[in-house]
């Protein structure tokens, strides 16, 4: 038997435990047998069970989703007051059985993170804020590559990005210049943002100055990144992949470089 890890939120315990979650009494947490995943259980413990062990989803369990830069601060933590900001994210915490939503893992300091997922429509130019999720500190990093390339955490979300979709290097570094290749072109847009997601599910309303306060947000972050918003990010000597892999993930930062010149030294 494989145990798959599950995120049972505690209000749900016994709807787990009726759809076949056994509680895991030394390392205290909800798991199922995987054979389980492939049998009529699954669609009662389907709430339950982090993307990357769903038999049924299509595409990536977990991909980077860089921020456009016009959009950096552009989310609920900028326009909220901390006390709403922290009943969201809490609840995102809950929801998630305190597990990453993706691989069903937890961080070492702590379990997990909360991601505002963001869908973008290229066409309508709108960034529409579809729900909130506790992803695992790693899984996190994966999904802001950028921020994480800065902290020369890369390799640690190249191997997380791997393992959660199964991919090979190439599989994921070609992901990795797609989602760079995106966000170039994102970033060169004007955005509409559309928060009501948090109105919908936590009756929360939108603060009349939303607007400024996002902007004064991506002015401040926009302010503190080490290099101009357009050309971010850019590879540092902090950097220790191997170079077969560098010399993959870091296509897009080439094309990237066309914008920054000489600061580019790849
Ligand atoms: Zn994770």
């Amino acid at each position: 038997m494989t145990a798959v890890p599950l995120c049972v939120p505690f209000a749900r315990r016994v709807e787990a435990k009726a759809a076949g979650a056994v509680w895991q009494v030394q390392e205290r947490y909800w798991a199922c047998d995987s054979s389980l995943l492939r049998t009529d259980a699954y669609s009662r413990l389907k709430p339950f069970v982090p993307r990357m062990y769903r038999p049924d989803l299509e595409g990536p369990a977990l991909r980077p989703w860089l921020i456009p830069s016009p959009l950096w601060g552009k989310n609920l933590r900028a326009i909220l007051s901390t006390e709403e900001w922290d009943r969201v994210r809490r609840h995102a915490y809950e929801e998630s059985g305190r597990r990453c939503r993706a691989c069903g893992g937890r961080g070492p300091r702590w379990p997990v993170e909360a991601d505002e997922g963001f869908a973008y429509d290229d066409e309508g130019l709108t960034h529409t804020l579809m729900g909130v999720i506790g992803l695992c500190p790693t899984c996190h990093e994966v999904r802001h590559w950028g921020k994480t390339v800065m902290k020369g955490r890369e390799q640690a979300a190249l191997d997380q990005l791997m393992r959660v979709n199964g991919w090979s290097v190439e599989t994921a570094a070609a992901a990795v210049d797609e989602a760079f290749e995106r966000w170039s072109w994102r970033s060169e847009q004007t955005w509409t943002s559309d928060y009501s997601w948090v109105t919908r599910t936590h009756g929360i309303a939108i603060p009349a100055n939303a607007d400024a306060r996002a902007n004064a947000a991506n002015l401040q972050i926009i302010g503190e990144a080490p290099i101009s918003h357009t050309t971010w990010p850019i590879a540092t000597d902090e950097m220790t992949a191997h170079d077969h892999v560098r010399s993959s993930v870091f296509t897009p930062m080439r094309r990237l470089g066309k914008f920054i010149g000489g600061l580019f030294h790849r």
